[in-house]
């Protein structure tokens, strides 16, 4: 390159950087001066925070209690306007999504009922389009003042406890913590930092999780010398409450050196389940244990890391490494701990061989490329891009309908195609596939496909799986026995289904859809006698159909004298 155009290229740069920023702070600014008020006008007790990990995704806002009990008024954080109106039986239940001036938007989610307007309209959509669940942009103007009230706190949706959850999102609908806003919440505790977990690395640079070692803080404890990887169990607690939540911030150091830092500040729902990447999935599959990994798994897509060192740890064995931890809440409490390790010469075994027995096969699988394992009857696809790291996995089949597809701690990115031979004898039948723990005990059931003899199903967890038939229909009838009608004229039916579960309950009353509010969790589907679709005293005929995810279904019917 010549001098001239070394500077020409340089100012090209400079300029680039220049818009770069500016873009970038005009954003930041679009995103988030807006103030909060309490949703809630008691005092606020969070039974979970931002980024705390929950199944196989980071909580994106605080979960507020409400004192075990339902009913109290959720009030618009900040002046706007209803963008979106949720109802389902599952996940957030009735939701409310609220849009602001700036762009950005708040959640109020598990809630029992909406403002009224707002609970007539959502009522109305439901028997125009004969459905319970909605997901809609509302058509009329709902528009709030900062502390109206937008509907009532619940339980609703696959909510484990009275309390409203609160969101806020960016104007690119990113979830941001709302613990920066000047929420009225008391936090003087400090994060809990335990032991220190310490992966050993071998020759095929494959984590041998089954070796790992749990360092305890001020101690000087014995590992594998060589490369390893590195996590530390912290959780955060909140004054007020027990309930683990999670940590904000943490900083790693090696020797002095800086190593590591994360920072949970904003997420974005479409990496989310890269949470099963950042914390160290055996302890977590396994015992809901948080553990923060302080490697990025080469697929982990997050965008919490701040700084992340090149070196490669390796663990020596004439001398002691100091490992730094400080773990930090939004609030500025913080734990500092430091872990010191010193290598045991005993190199760590390697002991995956690929390779093939007729129940066993056995590979390395790449991140980039797809790996089939086929034994016994069943086929295994691992598409590309489905695993986080390249790591040892394996299909063990016990019989024809039982097997293993390992090793179960392996996160995964996206799901994994199963196919199975299907005994001769058995092809009438509706099939499900079932988890099976360490003890025996199955659980849970994907809906399999069947073709030409083989059942398919896809799936996004390593383990045990046991091939089933599903032939019992959901148990369907009212709720208090003879008739569905309750005291304040209302209908609760009973319904559940043992295997696949029930994935739809409708009624009609002399022959006209009426609206079934279906709970779960309580196995009940209520007609609300407020509805008015019946006359009052009237005697009409009513007929459910419950259906399971296998298409299996249950009837009831009877003429019923209404109230
Ligand atoms: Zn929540």
């Amino acid at each position: 390159m010549t001098k001239w155009r070394a500077i020409y290229s340089t100012i090209i740069r400079a300029l680039f950087t220049g818009v770069f920023f500016l873009t970038f702070s005009l954003q930041t600014q679009a995103q988030t001066p807006l103030e909060l008020l309490a949703p809630l006008d008691i005092p606020l007790i969070l039974s979970g925070n931002f980024g705390e990990f929950r199944g196989s995704h980071f909580h994106t806002g605080i979960d507020i209690k409400t004192q075990g009990k339902e009913g109290f008024p959720v009030l618009a954080a900040a002046s706007g306007k209803v963008e979106r109106i949720k109802v389902s039986p599952w996940g957030y239940g009735n939701t409310l999504y609220i849009k602001h001036s700036d762009g950005s938007s708040t959640v109020y989610a598990h809630l029992q009922r909406f403002d009224p307007q707002i609970q007539d309209w959502v009522r109305n959509r439901q028997y125009k389009g004969r459905v319970f669940s909605i997901d809609l942009t509302p058509t009329a103007d709902f528009v709030f003042a900062a502390g109206d009230t937008i509907g009532w706190s619940g339980n609703s949706g696959s909510s484990g406890g009275p309390h409203l959850h609160f969101e806020v999102r960016d104007a690119q609908q990113h979830p941001v913590n709302p613990l920066h806003w000047d929420l009225p919440i008391t936090d003087n505790r400090p994060p809990e930092v335990g032991k220190l977990k310490v992966i050993p690395i071998d020759v095929n640079g494959l984590e041998k999780r089954e070796m790992d070692v749990d360092a305890k803080a001020g101690d000087t404890t014995l590992v594998k010398a060589g490369e390893v990887h590195l996590g530390v169990w912290s959780i955060d607690r909140l004054d007020g409450a027990s309930n683990v939540c999670g940590v904000y911030s943490i900083d790693v150091k090696v020797d002095g050196e800086e190593y590591f830092r994360c920072t949970i500040d904003t997420l974005d729902f479409s990496v989310n389940k890269d949470m099963n990447a950042h914390v160290y999935y055996s302890t977590w599959k396994k015992g809901r244990k948080s553990v923060h990994r302080f490697n990025k798994l080469p697929g982990d897509r997050l965008p919490i890391y701040d700084f992340l060192s090149d070196n490669k740890l390796v663990i020596p064995v004439d001398s002691i490494m100091k490992v730094d931890v400080v773990c930090k809440d939004v609030h500025g409490n913080s734990r500092a701990k430091s872990y010191f390790l010193k290598g045991d010469l005993t190199p760590p075994k390697y002991v995956c061989k690929e390779g093939e027995s007729s129940q066993i096969v056995n590979k390395i699988a790449e991140t980039n490329s797809v790996t089939e394992l086929r034994v016994g009857g069943v086929d295994v696809n691992i598409p590309k891009g489905s695993l986080y790291d390249k790591e040892h996995v394996y299909l063990e089949v016990y019989d024809s309908l039982e097997f293993a597809i390992g090793s179960w701690d392996v996160p995964l990115k996206k799901a994994i195609s199963v196919s199975v031979k299907l005994p001769q004898d058995y092809r009438q039948e509706n099939w499900v596939a079932r988890s099976v723990d360490d003890k025996g005990g199955v659980s849970g059931a994907i809906v399999c496909k069947q073709q030409v003899g083989r059942l398919d199903f896809k799936t996004k967890n390593m383990g045990r799986y046991k091939m089933d038939r599903d032939t019992i229909p959901p148990r369907l009838l009212p709720k208090h026995s003879g008739t569905p009608v309750v005291k304040n004229g209302d209908l609760i039916f009973h319904v559940e289904d043992a295997v696949s579960g029930v994935e739809k309950i409708e009624a009609t009353m002399d022959g006209e859809w009426i609206l079934l509010r279906w709970n779960p969790k309580k196995k009940e589907a209520i007609y609300k006698a407020s509805d008015s679709v019946h006359e009052k005293g009237s005697k009409v005929k009513i007929e459910v159909v419950a259906r399971d995810a296998v298409g299996l279904e249950s009837k009831w019917s009877g003429y019923v004298q209404m109230k």
